[in-house]
């Protein structure tokens, strides 16, 4: 069984407003254990409705519309569902007699152009909607498949379409499976390597047909694998993804630094906390974005981010007569001048950034000075520049975060 969902509205395909319906109702399907293969996005065009509806029953089980339920002249839904089904819209006098109260219980007499709300496609059953004037749709439509297709249409107003979704829509949906089932996700979140590198890394692991299915995404160069599973309960899910999720922690190693939601930072901070060390920060190039991530993740900053300095040339004397401030000398001095000036465990220094143009001939430097020793990394400036600075924040978290565990 899979499922397809069309969101309905000009303001919608102009881009003035984000279809957020769309993505929380394949939320709920997925938690439903019915995949989505489709989402349709379509103006507020009576031909294109048709077209997209007809296409959605032919494709899916269950089709889950939501918008142009209206009562102007742009709310198409209920003509158009009609039309594509090929039957005739009748009026339903307990929908009509609803809208008509919820109108005089607001002080009003019903404007004559809200009677079109009470239609419905014959054959069809409204879906009761207790606050708002626009009842939805539930239609069983035969098909030459096996199975009939099952659509429901729901207001846009994304407050109504949820509290008719969970009264109404998610338990009919949940009668069709003959037992239950769930689709849960784990994110297995990397960092260290470009994306094609890291699944050169894990043969067979992105054939479209294993179980459970695992995908990649990048953002900001880290890695997130998304693996999937379906299971009759979330722990027969949970289980069945365990082997993956070994076999990945396995063939990548330190590339895995942690998973869900964890960032890089919340995963050093989580070792610097572990470890009982301090850290201080002097950023040249990165211009305190590491130091706000740290700050950020941390629960007691104080007791483990001991400084974060952006003014590296009044905070380090010794570097007033620097000639290089993007030198491997900088971060060094960076390095161990912020850990001295500040008691810190560690002191982490990120020089300034050569100039001219930044390929993947160019390095900034880093260091970092630990209780035994100082390490010093270049890192290669081979990015968009939209992204240069928060990429080498990464790398130098990470850096540290290689750190804290060969330390450890
Ligand atoms: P409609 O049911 O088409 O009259 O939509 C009513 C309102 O709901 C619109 O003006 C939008 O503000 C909002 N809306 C409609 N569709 C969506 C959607 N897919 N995602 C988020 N909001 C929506
Ligand atoms: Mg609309």
């Amino acid at each position: 069984m899979r499922a397809e969902v069309i969101a309905i509205g000009d303001e919608l395909t102009t881009g003035q407003r984000l279809d957020t319906n769309s993505q929380w109702l394949s939320q709920r399907l997925t938690e439903m254990g019915i995949p989505v293969a489709f989402h349709t996005t379509i103006g507020d065009e009576i031909d294109d409705n048709v077209a997209a509806f007809r296409a959605a029953i032919a494709r899916a089980e269950v089709v889950v519309v939501t918008g142009g339920l209206g009562p102007t002249a742009d709310d198409l839904t209920r003509e158009a569902l009609a039309a594509a089904t090929n039957s005739k819209l009748v009026r339903d006098e307990p929908s009509l007699k609803h809208i008509r109260q919820l109108f005089e219980s607001r002080g009003y007499e019903m404007p004559s152009r809200n009677v079109v709300q009470a239609d419905f496609p014959e054959g069809s059953k409204p879906i009761p909607n207790p606050h708002g004037t626009a009842p939805g749709i539930e239609m069983h439509i035969p098909r030459s498949e096996p199975n009939p297709c099952l659509l429901f249409a729901l207001p846009g107003v994304p407050a109504e379409m949820f509290e008719m979704w969970e009264a109404s829509v998610a338990p009919r949906i949940a009668r069709l499976q003959p037992e239950p089932r769930v689709i849960r996700h784990r994110r297995i979140k990397c960092f260290g390597v470009g994306e094609s590198q890291l699944e050169a890394m894990l043969p067979d692991l992105f054939r479209r047909d294993r179980e459970p299915r695992v995908g990649i995404t990048v953002s900001d160069a880290t890695i997130t694998l998304r693996i999937t599973a379906g299971g009759k309960d979330e722990a027969s899910c949970f289980s069945a993804m365990e082997p993956t999720v070994s076999t990945i922690r396995e063939l990548l190693g330190t590339l895995v630094y942690g998973e869900e939601d964890d960032e890089l930072e919340d995963v050093v901070q989580r070792a610097l906390h572990q470890q009982g060390l301090s850290i201080a920060v002097a950023e040249w190039a990165t211009e305190g974005l590491v130091g706000k991530w740290l700050e950020r993740a941390s629960r007691d900053t104080e007791v483990f981010l001991k400084g974060n300095v952006v003014d590296c040339v009044s905070a380090i004397p010794s570097l007033t007569h620097s000639p290089e401030p993007h030198s491997v000398d900088v971060a060094i001095a960076l390095a161990e001048g912020i850990r001295q000036a500040t008691s810190a465990d560690i002191g982490l220094g990120i020089a300034a950034y050569p100039p001219g143009e930044h390929d993947a001939e160019s390095h900034v430097c880093l260091a970092l000075a630990m209780p035994d020793q100082t390490r010093k990394l270049r890192l290669r400036c081979a990015s968009h520049p939209s992204i240069l600075r928060t990429r080498t924040a990464k790398q130098a978290i990470n850096a540290l975060r290689l750190a804290l565990i060969s330390e450890s």
